[in-house]
């Protein structure tokens, strides 16, 4: 019988396919003793298993090639870390030495006592690592049953699983799965930002899929709106391969306008810049026609590691961005590490009470000033190389502008007076995403030469909703009048003064909100390049003359029914 199920919509895209089950590594292991003399050879064929995961992690280490090396390498390397982590192998060893077990239960045991240490920690992000410790133990447990790495044939699968890993991802869609359905997780965790880059539809957060769905099951999965159906009917398949030509017209359609210019009806011209933190992503900013980066994220280049990168390997990266937008400005943003996004190289606070109001963004780039001068001077070199304009993350006030603008000024002069050639003049731009930055803005706007709106936190902050947590629903959306009046806020005060304004937090993508952005004055959007397209058409079908005559209607709305009914008045797409 048909049944459809919800998740929350982490990376679009259509499919249609047989389900794979893969329930979590319980690691269904009896318990088995083994007698003293079976010690030494026990431990030997867990350390075969070990080197065999170990060895299985370094080709697809080797594999890996194009855009997503980077990512997808990066999480790789993690397992491999965890493959050589003393707690664990010694750990291991011992209960095999000292309690006899057999190797499969000592595994299952010590799986067990590191699940119970990141239970009990409280951030979110260390938390979920446990994901990884579960990936790299049901290898080391499968090569000692010698199982393959992943069950074959899994060509037009959808594998329906409680959590997935990011370094999965490449290696899933490789092997032909072409959908993925998660109990757990959220649109904006590293799983959904991969998946969206891999153009693998994902669902998470469907609580009951596990409990519902079985092997072989036909299942047909809708990415852009979360809804998974089934056992479809027939009516549902016709409405599903509808969907699938729509959407294949669609493409062809966007693509005629990778070359057409960002332009209302009535003339007037909107700059589309590009949030773009992979190489595959700057390639495709460039090939559409962004004006630039309007938000290079630099803090995935210091997760997933042990060590903060050194000033070389900073300079490089920052330097390629540069160079692959030949001579389009390149926006870096100054490390926003902290909350959702703590490190493994012990930057970030582990102990934090509330991390999302914690040592974050500025914050911590100014409490650690080694590693913020380190990084402001592989950005500095980098502008040797093209226009390159600094962002500075969670700005709270005048004061953190001030304190990074001296840093820059004495780093650029060191960096002169030891030859290196850097632009004459780096705009420094702040991000304004918490509210006392909006509020205060005519206070600093004159120490600032651009301004990005980082909606993604604003809205948190401004309506105390954590943006991660799914159960808050409509809680967290920007369509709250407060919201609105606040951007329209900081567009005028940034325009009064000269200064370019963008927003590049996810509504900035979202063509169906384009209007309202428009009509609170926007001109610069920093989008995904994977939505630039669909952004540019929507961009040209709006009369801005027409659209910002009801821009007053717009800021009286009470609440997010009457936006809506103004967003659909303007003609756009009813949301959801
Ligand atoms: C934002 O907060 O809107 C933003 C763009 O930054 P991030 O999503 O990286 O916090
Ligand atoms: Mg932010």
């Amino acid at each position: 019988m048909t049944l459809r199920l919800k998740g929350a919509a982490a990376s679009r895209g259509n499919a249609l396919g047989r389900a794979r089950v893969r329930f979590p590594h319980a690691l269904e292991v009896d318990e088995r003793r083994i007698p003293a003399a079976n010690v030494e050879a026990e431990l030997q064929r867990l350390h075969l298993a070990v080197d065999a995961a170990r060895e299985e992690m370094h080709h697809l280490r080797e594999r890996l090639q194009g855009a997503l090396t980077k990512e997808v390498g990066e999480f790789l390397d993690l397992h491999a870390l965890l493959l050589d982590d003393p707690e664990l192998l010694h750990g291991l060893d011992e209960l095999i030495r000292t309690s006899r077990y057999g190797a499969e239960y000592a595994l299952r045991l010590q799986r067990d006592r590191l699940a119970a240490v990141f239970d009990g920690m409280e951030d979110a992000y260390l938390k979920s690592r446990m994901d990884d410790l579960d990936h790299v133990i049901g290898r080391i447990h499968a090569f000692l049953q010698k199982r393959q790495p992943e069950p074959k044939g899994l060509a037009g699968e959808i594998l329906v699983c409680a959590a997935i890993a990011p370094s999965e991802l490449a290696q899933l869609q490789a092997q032909g799965v072409v959908a993925i359905v998660a109990t757990t997780g959220s649109a904006l965790s590293h799983s959904a930002i991969l998946a969206r880059s891999l153009h693998l539809p994902l669902v998470t957060g469907v609580a009951d899929a596990l409990a519902r769905i079985k092997d072989g099951d036909v299942l047909i999965v809708n990415g852009a709106s979360g809804e998974i159906i089934l056992d479809p009917s027939p009516a549902d398949l016709r409405e599903h391969q509808a969907l699938r030509r729509e959407l294949a017209r669609e493409q062809r359609q966007l693509g005629k306008l990778r070359s057409k210019p960002t332009r209302t009806r009535d003339n007037v011209d909107i700059v589309l810049l590009a949030n773009a933190e992979s190489r595959e992503d700057i390639a495709r900013a460039h090939a559409l026609g962004a004006g630039g980066l309007g938000l290079y994220r630099t803090e995935f280049l210091f997760m997933q590691r042990q060590r903060p990168p050194d000033e070389e390997e900073q300079f490089h990266t920052y330097r390629d961005a540069v160079l692959g937008m030949s001579g389009r400005p390149v926006t870096i943003r100054t490390l926003d590490l902290g909350a959702d996004k703590a490190d493994h190289s012990g930057l970030t606070l582990a102990d934090e009470e509330n991390p999302a109001l914690g040592l974050r963004g500025v914050r911590l780039s100014l409490a650690r000033p080694a590693v913020c001068d380190t990084q402001l001077r592989a950005i500095l070199r980098a502008s040797g190389y093209g226009p390159v304009r600094v962002l500075i993350p969670m700005v709270s006030g005048r004061e953190e502008i001030m304190a990074i603008r001296r840093r820059l000024k004495r780093v650029a002069a060191q960096l002169r007076a030891q030859g290196h050639a850097l632009a004459e003049r780096i705009p420094v731009g702040a991000m304004i995403e918490v509210p006392s930055a909006a509020i205060a803005l005519d206070g600093f706007i004159d120490d600032v030469d651009f301004l990005s709106i980082g909606t993604n936190d604003l809205v948190q902050y401004l309506l105390a909703a954590d943006r991660n947590n799914q159960a808050l629903g409509e809680l967290y959306s920007p369509l709250h009048p407060a919201v609105l009046r606040l951007l329209s806020q900081v567009i005028a005060t940034g325009q009064a003064a000269a200064k370019p304004v963008a927003v590049c937090g996810e509504i900035a993508g979202d063509a169906a909100l384009a209007p309202i952005l428009l009509a609170l004055g926007l001109t610069e959007f920093s989008l995904h390049p994977s939505t630039l397209l669909e952004m540019r058409r929507a961009i040209r079908d709006i009369d801005l003359g027409a659209l910002q005559a009801t821009r007053a209607k717009l800021l009286q709305a009470r609440d997010r029914k009457g936006i809506e009914r103004w967003l659909q008045r303007m003609g756009g797409t009813p949301l959801s």
